[in-house]
């Protein structure tokens, strides 16, 4: 019986391991290589190997209430969009609520995970960390994998011939943290992820001249969404999830695409990529187009080679005296202390069921938790696959025979290549309601919608189109909350609170007009509707 667990890593995904762990009467013992919790969230000034690094300024681009673990909403006061130090903050709290802390063992490092040699019948693993210089080993009934996969950077230099004469500074993103050492210097950024769009803006206020540099282009989507809502707020909803499976994907690919190109002309502004909009990881970045319009980046294409001092771009523009060049170019997955025999990666994929676990083992004890690239927020997905894992672990849900998964994993990969430009970076991709909905389905979470329309038909509208937020999960089956419904009804009121800072006295006739029109229309509508029938 499942008893003992494993849990390598303390950042969003670890944290949320001990607690689902906790929840099923499980023992966990948490290792972080590092001195304190939050992962690639805990800003510091140097970067250390083996946990993700980011720079100060880093704002998450997933706003607080898709973001949150789904029975601890973050307080109504955060913003919706939260600065590094500010989501440290809501773990921290987290932590504490479920008094987390004393299960982490820090400044200890997972060197290894090895099966016991009764593998096949215990499922048993023998992890073996180090601590100030000494070793340790220890049997644990089941393994947590929570690292992340933002550590280890990808830095493809051998594509740009000439980089090694490059007599300026080179550095990759994991390594940029500040803008002040690029003061008044022209500086090139390759790769337009999000790291590579925030960087380029911040950099553009103090250097001299900053040169964005794409490879194939990309759609460029913002945080504030309609009537100012965050954009996940506003694009993931079940309904809306449901519209865009239901129409061809060029049509929505066109309504998106027209909506982006409306705000800035993709092409004027040199960024049109050849690929429609769901074919690549979504670059979120609300001043880029502001910094392109007033000059201070340039949109280029791929570096062709460098010189001593210069960057040739493919075009065969040339830039002279560049002082530094950031590679904003990705991360590579990588698992150091594993056997390839349990986990293997080839060109950033790995073969999981359900993206955790490896399914070719003999017994189901080990999980990857957040080894998923989803448009949406990993945080309550890493949630939602811990609950599920512990649960597999306990025996109370069975996975399917080896050849079933196998079919599963084969099938999302085909839809993978099928939708994404080929990247290394678009290996792990997920829809969030999707993929969450495809975990709760096999947990037994999912919300029985006409249940909810029938019962609670207020909560089931919300349920429907309000967003997809992360409570959802928390409304029935194992691990229900008894906040859920709560925390649904009052979601609207965290998003608009930190915003509406100014309370402002609507008269009694600006309130009025609104509806009367609404009347006004419902009224006409119903007179065309007599007249004809
Ligand atoms: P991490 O936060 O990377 O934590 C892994 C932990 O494991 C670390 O503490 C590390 O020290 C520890 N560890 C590693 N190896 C070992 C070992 N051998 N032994 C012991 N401990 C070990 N995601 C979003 O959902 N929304 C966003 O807006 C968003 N913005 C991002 C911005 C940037 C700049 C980057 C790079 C990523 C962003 N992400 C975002 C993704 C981010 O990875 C997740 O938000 C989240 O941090 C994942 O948590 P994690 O716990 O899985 O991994
Ligand atoms: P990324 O998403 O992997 O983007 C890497 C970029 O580098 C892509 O534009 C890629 O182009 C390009 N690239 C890779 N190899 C290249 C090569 N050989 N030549 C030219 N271009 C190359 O990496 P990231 O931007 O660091 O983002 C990592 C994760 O952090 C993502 O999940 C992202 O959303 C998140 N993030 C979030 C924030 C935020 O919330 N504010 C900020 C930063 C990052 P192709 O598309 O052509 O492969």
């Amino acid at each position: 019986m499942v008893k003992r667990v494993a849990v390598i890593g303390a950042g969003a995904s670890g944290l949320t391991a001990i607690k689902c762990c906790l929840d099923e009467g499980l023992e966990p013992t948490c290792f972080e290589k590092t001195d304190d919790i939050g992962g690639l969230w805990r800003f510091k000034d140097e970067p250390e190997d083996g946990r993700a690094s980011i720079y100060k300024s880093v704002v998450i681009n997933t706003s607080k209430e898709m973001m949150c673990f789904s029975d601890f909403p973050a307080p109504d006061d955060f913003p919706n969009f939260m600065h590094n130090s500010r989501i440290m903050e809501y773990f921290r709290m987290y932590a504490e609520k479920f008094n987390l802390l004393k299960y982490i063992h820090n400044k200890t490092a997972v060197c290894s995970i090895e099966k016991t040699w009764d593998f096949p019948t215990t499922g048993q693993w023998i992890v073996t960390t180090e601590r100030e210089g000494n070793q340790d080993i220890a049997i644990f009934d089941a393994v947590l994998i929570c690292t992340g996969h933002h550590s280890f950077p990808n830095l493809p230099l051998s594509s740009f011939p000439g980089i090694e004469q490059f007599k300026g500074q080179n550095l990759h993103s994991r390594e940029y943290k500040r803008p002040d050492n690029f003061k008044g210097k022209r500086v090139l950024v390759i790769g337009i992820g999000n790291s590579g769009g925030d960087i380029a803006v911040e950099l553009s206020r103090t250097a001299e001249k900053v040169f964005l540099s794409t490879r194939r282009g990309a759609w460029v989507t913002h945080r504030v969404s309609k009537n100012g809502y965050p954009r996940d707020i506003s694009n993931l909803s079940r309904f809306q999830n449901l519209i865009s499976k239901t129409l061809p994907s060029s049509v929505t690919n066109y309504l998106i695409e027209s909506a982006l190109n409306n705000r800035f002309n993709h092409c004027n502004y040199g960024l049109l990529p050849q690929h429609r909009f769901n074919g690549q990881h979504p670059t979120v970045n609300d001043e880029l187009p502001n910094r392109i319009i007033s000059g201070y980046v340039q949109i280029r294409p791929n570096v062709k080679e460098f010189t001593s001092t210069d960057v040739i771009f493919e075009d065969g523009t040339v830039e002279k005296n560049i002082d530094a060049v950031i590679f904003a170019t990705g991360y590579s997955i990588s698992f150091p202390f594993c056997d390839k025999s349990v986990l293997q990666v080839n060109n950033n994929k790995v073969c999981l069921y359900k993206y955790m676990f490896p399914y070719h083992l003999e017994m189901y004890t080990l999980a990857v938790v957040g080894l998923i690239q989803p448009i949406g927020a990993i945080m309550p997905i890493s949630e939602l696959q811990c609950r599920l894992a512990t649960r597999v672990f306990k025996g109370l849900v069975k996975l399917p025979d080896k050849e079933a998964m196998a079919f599963d994993i084969g099938k999302k990969k085909f839809k993978i290549d099928n939708r994404y430009v080929p990247s290394q970076r678009h290996t792990i991709q997920v829809d969030y309601v999707e993929y969450m909905d495809e975990l709760a389905t096999v947990l037994g979470v999912k919300p029985d919608l006409l249940r909810l329309f029938t019962t609670d038909p207020r909560l089931g509208f919300q349920v429907l189109f309000g967003p997809c937020t992360p409570y959802q999960f928390r409304l029935m089956g194992p691990g229900k909350w008894s906040g859920a419904r709560n925390a649904i009804m009052t979601q609207w009121n965290r998003i608009i609170m930190p915003t509406k800072t100014r309370t402002l006295k609507i008269s009694t006739q600006d309130a009025y007009f609104p509806r009367m029109l609404l009347v006004g229309a419902v009224m006409i509508i119903l007179a065309i509707f007599m007249f004809h029938f």
